[in-house]
């Protein structure tokens, strides 16, 4: 059977330690799916220049976040890594792909596998967002990577479809009208398998265009597009904009 592919808006940290109505939806996937044989996380927090992908043997939790409760890194999140695995999915990427055994487990992967996988017994290796490539090369990026999904293998992009910390406004409940706009029309687009639209996300409108100004956190969906086949369903589930600018909106495609 072929693993299937996550999208998870990830959002605050917070949620972590929070819990609720989010990290239930995470759950609640990693329930309905057989136990991965290892998890690759392509993770909005390894953002850099060329493709990285991390081949540590255990790697160490990494707390890339600033300014948040104690609480947080307290949590440690102690997955042995797959350095076999992530080797292949290295030279899957392209030999100019660099190996990285230093890299551990930033928040974006750890945040969801501490909700989804708490015994954190499955070996998770991650593969960053390439900075240089264009929309169009990271979904081919993402086609390269569908084949590690008949090895048991679950890819989980970590990023928000909305994501601007500029704009971010804690006291507010949903999301601006532009956040819920363009998070709709990527939505719309995902459902009908519409890649393009996706792909050419600017014609989503003008205001929209806050959604982001960077494609850290955009990206990792565009990795999971490519990993899916053309035979997929898709869900979507915990479909909602927090603080005006984040996205929590999380897809999940398997085989029929
Ligand atoms: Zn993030």
């Amino acid at each position: 059977m072929k693993m299937p592919v996550m999208f998870i808006g990830h959002g605050s940290p917070m949620n972590i330690i929070e819990k609720g109505r989010i990290t239930n939806g995470w759950i609640q996937k990693a329930k309905e799916i057989p136990k991965p044989r290892a998890i690759l996380c392509v993770s909005a927090h390894w953002f850099t220049m060329g493709q990285y992908v991390s081949t540590a043997a255990a790697p160490e939790t990494i707390y890339d976040f600033y300014g948040f409760p104690e609480e947080l890194y307290q949590i440690s999140y102690p997955a042995p890594g797959a350095p076999k695995l992530a080797e292949q999915a290295a030279n899957l990427l392209g030999s100019e792909t660099i190996k990285d055994s230093e890299r551990g487990l930033d928040h974006g992967a750890w945040c969801v596998l501490n909700s989804m996988y708490p015994e954190a017994d499955i070996p998770v290796f991650q593969a960053s967002v390439n900075r240089l490539n264009s929309p169009w090369k990271s979904f081919q990026a993402g086609q390269k990577l569908n084949a590690l999904r008949n090895e048991g293998i679950l890819i989980i992009g970590s990023g928000d479809v909305v994501h601007n910390l500029h704009l971010l406004n804690w006291q507010m409940q949903g999301g601006y009208p532009w956040a819920d706009s363009f998070d709709r029309y990527i939505k719309e687009a995902l459902v009908s398998h519409n890649i393009e639209f996706v792909l050419n996300y600017q014609q989503a409108g003008k205001e929209e265009q806050n959604s982001f100004y960077y494609r850290d956190h955009f990206d990792p969906l565009l990795y999971c597009l490519g990993a899916v086949s053309d035979t997929d369903t898709v869900e979507v589930f915990n479909d909602e904009r927090v603080f005006g600018s984040l996205s929590m909106t999380s897809y999940f495609w398997r085989e029929k």
